[in-house]
């Protein structure tokens, strides 16, 4: 037993130290990858209950080298463990900010319209997040309304007095703020009352439950009654079907995004393949 003991300990000991050597050759991939300006962006339309276009939501890839474009879903968590995120949050912001910039000038972007960016955890509780922020778009050429900051629940009640201030600010400056997620976290309705957002976007997990299950449904119609009380502006995320659309759209959300309404794509395809769609 005592031998199966040591044996056990060698093999979580080896194991643990594989994962370390893993983590440590990822961020010293994505040193050079900032380095190297690896990442790229891609931008996913956020549509009207017409169907026209209102907003992007930005989301960032990796060129790798060897791998191809990796998701952010493989990449993240290093970036944040390692305190990356926030260089790469800054290089995000600022080539957002230029693209904004370039649609402007060739007559794509509507005046109403807006990017949307997400915020990680750690970059929100950076003491100097806002001039850095601020400096990154202004340094691209688009004005702070052209921009809208998604954050989670989790981080907003992580310290939520904190918060609430950091969003104030951020919302005087003219951004807006939309809640990522919304439903996955320690959710409560009642954050909805005490948080200065904008935007509330229903995670996708509960949107894509429309039409087979009950609770989601429910769900999905009580966000979007509390968020009407409260005059926020309603996401439903993760559209796949005509059915998740037309569901979404009868409980009276505002804004819908989607594999079935379009995939994120780079800037130049988005604008050739742009089209205004009819829902109905
Ligand atoms: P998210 O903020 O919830 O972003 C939406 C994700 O849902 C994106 O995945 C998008 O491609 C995907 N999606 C959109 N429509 C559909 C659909 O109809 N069906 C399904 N199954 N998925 C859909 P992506 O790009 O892989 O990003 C995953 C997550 O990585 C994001 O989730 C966000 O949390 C994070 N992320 C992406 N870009 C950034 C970034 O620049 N900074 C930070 N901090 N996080 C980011
Ligand atoms: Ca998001
Ligand atoms: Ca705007
Ligand atoms: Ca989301």
């Amino acid at each position: 037993a005592k031998e199966n003991g040591r044996n056990g300990f060698a093999f979580y000991h080896q194991a643990m130290s594989l994962a370390v050597e893993k983590q440590q050759n990822m961020e010293s991939e994505l040193h050079q990858a900032i380095e190297e300006e690896q990442f790229c962006v891609h931008y996913q339309p956020l549509v009207s209950v017409g169907g026209e276009i209102i907003g992007f939501e930005a989301l960032l890839r990796w060129q790798h080298p060897e791998k191809g474009l990796m998701p952010p879903a493989e990449f993240i968590p290093s970036l944040e463990v390692s305190g990356l995120i926030v260089p790469v949050s800054n290089w995000l912001l600022g080539h957002c900010s230029r693209q904004i910039v370039k649609w402007k000038e060739t007559g794509f972007w509507q005046p109403d319209w807006y990017v949307s960016v997400n915020i990680s955890p750690l970059q929100f509780y950076q003491a100097d997040m806002v001039p850095t922020m601020q400096q990154a778009i202004s340094e691209g050429g688009a004005h702070l309304t052209d921009i809208c900051l998604e954050i989670t629940e989790t981080v907003a009640i992580e310290n939520i007095e904190f918060a609430v201030n950091r969003l104030k600010v951020i919302r005087e400056l003219g951004m807006m703020i939309a809640l990522d997620d919304f439903g996955t976290g320690y959710s409560s309705l009642s954050y909805l009352k005490d948080l200065p957002i904008d935007i509330v976007k229903i995670d996708r997990s509960f949107v894509q439950e429309l039409g087979q299950k009950s609770k989601s449904q429910s769900i999905v119609e009580a966000v979007t009654n509390i968020a009407r009380a409260y005059e926020l502006k309603v996401v439903a995320e993760g559209i796949e079907s005509h059915d998740q659309l037309m569901l979404a759209h009868n409980i009276g959300c505002d804004i819908f995004q989607g594999f079935f309404i379009e995939r994120p794509q780079v800037a130049e395809k988005l604008k050739r393949t742009y089209l205004t769609r009819d829902l109905s």
